[in-house]
């Protein structure tokens, strides 16, 4: 078979998730909320419904959807997006990004990628018959971070795309005023496009603020933004989401989005559009987290894992090397089988073998089930 992806398995978060219900582990793997969405949404998704909205929409997205999302990003960062021909809603955030690869990656280029890596870009890099090139960010006192002069120096004439990450899945830091000026600083005078993942810009703790690349207007000019409505919301299977890019470059969106899906599910897009009328429920989010985290970091205090700083995201990454010399992926497997508590090997957000020792917990779940979970392994 020539098949296109032969090296390719089942996602580590599938696995996880599937592994703690055979166990009847507590999920704290796979990134998803345990509790329900405000009911004030499906009353929005509801009443859509029953105005007849459920047949095809524009392939771009609702235009009241995209005209939320323009007047969202206005708000929050200062960017001006033009609805009509900036802002494309997706299925999902995953669409969004293997989209935007495929419209602008040739064979042969070059796509930097800052690992560990959420796990759908390198397919749909090798999809494109693009290079992933990693590159490692650096682990210190202070928690992760990238080394911007390395990947200056991986940079070459055949890159054409860096994919960042702010807030970042897996290690939950996020990128700072100076991360965004010296990427600035690399990209200027070059045609290199830039792929920011921002599904978890509302997640940014201790008063800190989003750096999104919508705020740098040298870094805006040659990127693709995206977001998500399943983090902000809590309806993770919803699976829309949403780019922003300047017009030139989501023209070129528009075509492949066209053929891959043509549109979003039609109902849930008015839903969100009237609901996004009210900025509460994201501008509440931090606060709303920042608790969780708390929580769950104060509860793991007493055991033997040692806490890495949780910036923004819902995820917090532990290292285990007083507990146990397994290697990640196995001391997960042991955590889910025997402590009855998933959790995800930062391992398998590297293209490469590494060990760090470290592994990450979701605590986007009811205090309940956080307060389970510490039962089981604060006595570690
Ligand atoms: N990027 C990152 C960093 C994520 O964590 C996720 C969610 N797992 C996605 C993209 C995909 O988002 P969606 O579910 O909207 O496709
Ligand atoms: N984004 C979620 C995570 O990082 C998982 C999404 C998925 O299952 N593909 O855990």
């Amino acid at each position: 078979l020539h098949t296109r992806l032969p090296a390719v398995g089942t996602t580590v978060f599938s696995l996880m998730s599937a592994l703690a219900s055979e166990h009847g582990a507590v999920n704290l793997g796979q990134g998803f909320p345990d509790f329900a969405c405000e009911p004030a949404l499906l009353d929005h998704v509801d009443a859509a419904m029953r105005a007849g909205h459920n047949q095809y929409p524009m392939m771009t997205g609702v235009p009241a959807l995209r005209g939320a999302i323009a007047a969202k990003i206005e708000a929050h960062y200062g960017a001006r997006y033009d609805a009509a021909s900036e802002i494309t809603v997706t299925a999902g955030a995953t669409e969004a990004l293997t989209t935007a690869i495929l419209c602008c990656v040739h064979p042969g280029d070059e796509v930097i990628v800052i690992e560990p890596a959420y796990d759908s870009y390198a397919p749909a890099i090798a999809l494109a018959g693009g290079v992933p090139v990693p590159l490692a960010m650096q682990l210190g006192e202070q928690g992760y971070s990238v080394p911007w002069d390395r990947l200056a120096a991986a940079v070459t004439p055949r890159t054409r795309l860096i994919v960042i990450n702010t807030p970042h899945n897996p290690t939950g830091s996020v990128l700072r005023a100076p991360d965004m000026r010296a990427l600035a600083d690399i990209v200027r005078g070059s045609d290199i496009l830039i792929l920011s993942d921002e599904v978890y810009e509302h997640m940014v703790y201790d008063g800190a603020r989003h750096e999104s690349v919508c705020r740098y207007p040298e870094l805006a000019e040659r990127s693709f933004v995206v977001s998500s409505f399943g983090k902000t919301y809590h309806v993770t299977g919803w699976k829309i989401g949403y780019v922003a890019a300047p017009a030139g470059l989501m023209a070129e969106f528009r075509k492949v989005h066209q053929y891959n899906v043509f549109s979003v599910n039609t109902p849930m897009q008015h839903g969100l559009a009237s609901y996004m009328a009210d900025p509460a429920p994201y501008l509440e989010l931090p606060a709303f987290y920042q608790r969780k985290r708390d929580l769950f970091r104060d509860g793991l205090k007493g055991s033997r894992f040692t806490m890495l700083p949780a910036d923004g995201t819902y995820f917090q990454c532990a290292r285990y090397e007083a507990i146990s010399a397994l290697p990640e992926s196995e001391f997960a497997q042991w955590l889910t089988r025997e402590i009855k508590v998933a959790a995800i090997p930062v391992s398998a957000f590297y293209s490469q073998a590494r060990e760090s020792g470290i592994v990450r917990f979701c605590f986007a779940k009811k205090d309940e089930t956080l307060r389970l979970a510490l039962d089981r392994l604060s006595s570690l």
